[in-house]
């Protein structure tokens, strides 16, 4: 165990507390090999996003999405659940948390253990696509053969419709049963842990705030500040891995 104190105490936190509730975001992943939005060189910094809108009406949009979803394809599927993720798993498999609500799109909680409905999704997955019409599932690998072949944005084997990463875009409506669900989790936690996000993306970085208007504790595991630190009991500012695991007592 870390005699560092901000970790003690997270981890006395974490020992005394009822129901807690668990939120990350990139910052959790970094240490998996995905780079981040935000931190200094993360992707933000270097390309600007793809709205929903332009996604919808352009097919030079569309082109550049799937380009830049195949470009970071090795990344994505070489990456594996880190320390981070396998103590996140392991308060959930202890019945101290119940879920996972993550900003993330990477799918490692699932692949640390998790079952899916134990992982609730605010910004959808990226490790598959589904059609904009229908909705039917459909693998990366089906839709990189039909962009190297055709040269244009794949479309539904079902319905012909528009096919995207099953990602929620900026501008394109939040899942609302995932929403519902992550602000039930706010609400009922006595304890809720922040893990690696900035906490400037809403209406997901509202969750922490509900929580304390709802009596729990706060929590922030982050490398570099966030708006929300004023209002934590707790601030950690190192990484997630050692910090978390170490709080857990997780290797
Ligand atoms: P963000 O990039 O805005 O912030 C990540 C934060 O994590 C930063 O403040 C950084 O200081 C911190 N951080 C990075 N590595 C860390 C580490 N090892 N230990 C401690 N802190 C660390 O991320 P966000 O708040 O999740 O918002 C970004 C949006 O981008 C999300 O909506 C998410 O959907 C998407 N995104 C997801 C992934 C992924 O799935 N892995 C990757 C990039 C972006």
């Amino acid at each position: 165990m870390s005699t560092e104190p901000e970790t003690t105490a997270l981890a006395e936190a974490i020992a005394s507390a009822g129901r807690i509730a668990l939120f990350t975001g990139a910052g959790i992943s970094t240490e998996s090999g995905i780079p981040d939005f935000r931190s200094p060189g993360g992707i933000w910094t270097r390309k600007t996003s793809i709205l929903f809108q332009d996604f919808l009406d352009s097919e030079e949009a569309r082109q550049e999405a799937w380009r830049r979803r195949f470009e970071g394809d090795a990344a994505m599927r070489a990456a594996r659940p880190n320390r981070g993720h396998r103590a996140v798993e392991a308060l959930v498999r202890r019945g101290r948390a119940r879920a996972v609500v993550t900003q993330n799109i990477d799918g490692l909680h699932q692949q640390s253990g998790l079952d899916a409905a134990q992982v609730i999704e605010l910004h959808g997955n990226t490790t598959y696509a589904a059609c904009l019409e229908c909705d039917t599932r459909h693998e990366m690998d089906e839709m990189r053969a039909a962009f190297e072949a055709g040269g244009r944005s794949p479309r539904c084997r079902r319905c012909l419709g528009l096919v995207k990463t099953a990602t929620v875009s900026f501008g394109q409506p939040m899942p609302e049963a995932a929403m519902r669900r992550a602000r039930e989790e706010a609400q009922a936690a006595e304890l809720f842990i922040v893990l690696g996000s900035s906490l400037v993306v809403y209406p997901a970085a509202a969750l922490p705030v509900l929580a304390v208007q709802n009596g729990a504790r706060l929590a922030i595991v982050n490398r570099e500040p966030t708006p929300m630190d004023e209002i934590a009991d707790i601030v950690v500012r190192r990484p997630i891995g050692e910090a978390f695991g170490d709080a857990v007592g997780v290797n």
